[in-house]
């Protein structure tokens, strides 16, 4: 056994990586990455979007820096692929506008590649986290499948032909901002009514602490507290599965997806949470079958499992 783990971690310092950057509101979480998508290493910050995106820029660049000191000799750094919230222009490496980071038409890519001098792809992070799914994880060999990350916000990855779906300008999947009840709460979009002020983690936890007085339970407490019999759990818990339930009803009679895989970090409450939400989706969907809901494979992983998976894609068609 230890002469096998020996042999595979000489194997493993042998080979090409990629480092894989997710830039997320609260964490940047890095990654060396295979072709396989085995991971070597990783690492996690805060994002520091207090100070500034010219601190974030430094953070990125620092987590890439540290983790390239990680690898032997022997193996080989290929190119970075890093993720981002908000629009992204994959195409011109800009990242367009981050309502949570700062940043407005900010030239990520060339900015991150002339600071360490390898090749970088720039995408957005639920499309990367969507395509993760797809290539390595719950999607595997799937063409249909709508990947929803939820957590501190809700936002989807439009999967279909196998390929992640931008839309004309960046802005396909805003599934937290389907308007779901009319004349409902302000969202911070500027809309009323949106699925995100109702069913991310944050909608649930500010929710929970204006129904009952108590501040910062988080999302998945309020879900267990739900399946406990606190009656005011229960009430924000069901505005959430209707909130959720009635967005993914829309997005199945539009795409007749395959599969709904749920991410990010709400997702880590299972069965709490997959099962209401599986027979609310069913019960707006008189005529035909609901498609099956389901985790993702990698949690709050897949996001720099995809920006890796981007990189290697890149490279592999001669992009870089
Ligand atoms: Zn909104």
């Amino acid at each position: 056994m230890t002469a096998m783990r020996r042999r595979d971690d000489r194997e493993a310092a042998q080979r090409d990586l990629v480092v894989g950057v997710d830039v997320g509101g609260t964490t940047i979480k890095a990654a060396l990455l295979d072709s396989d998508g085995l991971e070597y290493g990783h690492s996690e910050r805060p994002t520091p979007r207090d100070v500034g995106p010219d601190a974030v820029i430094a953070t990125i660049i620092r987590t890439i820096v540290e983790l390239r000191a990680r690898i032997s000799e022997a193996a080989r750094l290929r190119a970075v692929g890093l993720v981002v919230p908000g629009v992204v222009d994959a195409q011109q490496g800009i990242a367009v506008y981050a309502a949570n980071i700062g940043w407005r038409e900010l030239p990520l890519r060339q900015i991150v590649a002339e600071a360490i001098g390898l090749p970088v792809v720039l995408d957005h992070d639920v499309r990367a986290a969507g395509l993760a799914e797809l290539e390595w994880g719950a999607g595997r060999g799937l063409h249909e499948v709508l990947f929803v990350a939820l957590g501190t916000g809700v936002a989807g990855a439009v999967i279909t032909r196998g390929e992640a779906y931008a839309g004309a300008t960046g802005r396909a999947g805003e599934l937290g901002h389907i308007p779901v009840f009319p004349e409902g709460e302000w969202c911070a979009c500027g809309q009323r009514g949106c699925t995100e002020t109702y069913a991310s983690g944050a909608a649930i936890s500010r929710r929970y602490a204006a129904a009952s007085g108590i501040s910062d339970v988080p999302a998945k407490d309020v879900i267990s507290r739900a399946a406990a019999g606190d009656p005011v759990a229960q009430g924000v818990f069901s505005d959430a599965i209707t909130a959720l339930g009635r967005a993914l009803v829309n997005y199945v009679l539009l795409m007749d997806p395959e599969v709904i895989l749920i991410g990010g970090g709400m997702g880590a409450s299972g069965a709490a949470l997959l099962q209401p939400l599986s027979r609310e989706v069913q019960a707006g969907l008189a005529w035909r079958p609901a498609p099956t809901i389901t985790n993702g494979r990698f949690a709050g992983d897949a996001g720099r499992r995809g920006a890796g998976l981007l990189a290697w894609r890149a490279l592999q068609e001669s992009r870089l």
